[in-house]
């Protein structure tokens, strides 16, 4: 711990910014937070700027809300948490002033149903008085309450500040028999239905871990004399001198001393790797690494493996829907010796850019925003067969804009080629499909998918390729449920749970 701690009562033991009437100002709606965004800096001077840093450019994963919680020199917690983007919310405040000390961790949030603007939502979450002392939690993932544990406890009058799974999860430890919180800790994973990298911070040290199947991502570096914990690794790539000391693994817990340059690593569960693909098709940055391995990287991969199953391939240039796209279509592009051209430009400040296509709630806002994303240079498209390489189809918003422009635009031939299988199935861990209904894949053949988003030709790729190239490249379990593959185990104990409730 970088200068001395204080173990005495402080005066106040939580710094909350904003009134208490702001933070109960909001809807209680359940809400599945998903693939949000971990950042801890530990045993460093100013840790919650490296976290700040992290968060920023860790939005991708959620930019519904955010929250960092830091430890000062005397034990004192200081939290700031806000509805909104983490440089709009953040950009005036003094780290060092506002949220002090040498630890910190912080929360990106993507709200993927209800609530996203709900303060009593925001993570971290703080539990101020338990028999392991203080402790705040961060967690991206979902925490599956299949024995009704809200219920039970709610009965037994536990008061639940915000409709959080993790909230739940804090209950189960603070509830614990166990004698140290490590113990408690994996006691209440054993109680909820889990995917989790999660963080759970105390006056004397941060516990990171991930659950067995280790469906999210989580890695960890040195830096200037202390830690980094992410959950996206090309975080640790703005620091020159940053060191990454590699993935947490799945089933690991990794505990930090405040007051100890070093780490403790146990293995609490046996590992069940059960890495979420999607994480590498999409959801990653590129520059993040698995297992050693650049998700952009696994990308181009993906992009090759199309060429293969699909050597009669012709068309007079590879379109990328940027830019998520992009990577396939560069390896699709040298495999087949197409040539790459970026005929729509991906606008980052569209009329609508404050709205995500995806996850607008009606079709016509979906369309308008997909359109407005990409401008397409029209001339160079008539006459031309073109290969247009997006990461996935999920609605199929995206690919209809685009292909119904390309038309317009007169095209000879359109051919669509998404690097992933068919989404044929929902997640029980979010990616913000929860409804089958509204996949296009569901109950649709390869032939009717065709129709309906007005391609020349469709191409997948095959689950069998995925798994190939996961292979070459990640060299770890993944879970493919949604592409009808198979789900990690605790995902499918979830999935029986949401029939049974249906
Ligand atoms: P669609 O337009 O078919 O509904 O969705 C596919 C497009 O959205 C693709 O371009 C893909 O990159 C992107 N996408 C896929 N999954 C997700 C997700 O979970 N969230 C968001 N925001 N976009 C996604
Ligand atoms: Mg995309």
């Amino acid at each position: 711990m970088k200068g001395k701690a204080s173990r005495s009562c402080p005066k106040s033991i939580l710094t909350m910014e904003g009134t208490w009437d702001q933070e109960q100002a909001t809807t209680m709606r359940d809400i599945f937070p998903e693939e949000c965004g971990l950042a801890a800096a530990i045993h460093m001077q100013n840790a919650s700027r490296y976290v700040y840093d992290c968060l920023m450019l860790q939005e991708h994963r959620g930019e519904d809300s955010v929250g960092i919680i830091s430890l000062d020199e005397a034990a004192q917690f200081h939290i700031r948490r806000r509805v909104g983007r983490v440089r709009e919310q953040f950009f005036d405040v003094v780290f060092d002033e506002r949220l002090p000390g040498h630890a910190a961790i912080g929360h990106n949030r993507y709200a993927t149903q209800g609530a996203a603007d709900a303060l009593t939502n925001i993570q971290p979450l703080f539990f101020q008085n338990t028999k392991y002392g203080a402790f705040a939690i961060a967690h991206n993932g979902t925490f599956l309450d299949r024995k009704g544990l809200r219920e039970r406890l709610t009965q037994e009058g536990v008061v639940f500040q915000s409709s959080l799974d993790s909230e739940v999860f804090g209950h189960l430890i603070a509830r614990s028999k166990a004698p140290t919180l490590e113990e408690a800790i994996v006691d209440a994973t054993q109680d909820l239905t889990a995917a989790y990298a999660l963080f759970v911070f105390t006056r004397e040290k941060l516990i990171a871990l991930r659950d067995p199947s280790g469906v999210r991502p989580m890695s960890m570096a040195r830096l200037n004399g202390g830690f980094l914990v992410c959950s996206e690794n090309y975080t640790f790539d703005q620091y020159p001198s940053c060191e990454p000391i590699g993935d947490i693994q799945p089933g690991e817990m990794v505990v930090f001393e405040h007051n100890a340059n070093s780490f403790k690593r146990i293995q609490y569960a046996p590992p069940e790797e059960n890495f979420c693909v999607f994480e590498g098709i999409y959801f990653s940055d590129p520059r993040s690494r698995y297992n050693n391995f650049y998700h952009e990287d696994f990308r181009f991969e993906l992009g090759r493996q199309i060429f293969r199953e699909n050597p009669g391939l012709v068309g007079d240039c590879i379109i990328p829907v940027l830019d998520s796209g992009k990577h396939a279509a560069w390896g699709l592009s040298e495999a087949s010796g197409i040539p790459y051209r970026e005929h729509f430009k991906r606008l980052h400040n569209p009329p609508r850019a404050n709205l995500r296509s995806f996850t607008s709630s009606n079709e016509e806002e979906r369309m308008r925003t997909a359109y407005q994303k990409l401008h397409l240079r029209k001339e160079l498209i008539l006459g031309k067969r073109v290969v247009i390489v997006d990461d996935s189809v999920v609605r199929s918003t995206t690919i209809r804009i685009i292909n119904q422009r390309l038309r317009e635009a007169g095209a000879a031939e359109i051919v669509n080629c998404i690097s992933s299988p068919p989404i044929e199935n929902i997640c029980p861990y979010g990616m913000d499909f929860q409804d089958r209904q509204q996949l296009v894949a569901y109950e649709r053949s390869i032939e009717d998918i065709r129709q309906k988003v007005g391609a020349d030709r469709l191409i997948y790729l095959s689950l069998e390729g995925l798994q190939q190239v996961v292979q070459e490249t990640y060299k770890c379990g993944i879970c493919s449920g949604c592409f009808g593959g198979t789900y990690a185990a605790s995902a499918l104990e979830a999935l029986s749970h949401h029939k049974r409730a249906e």
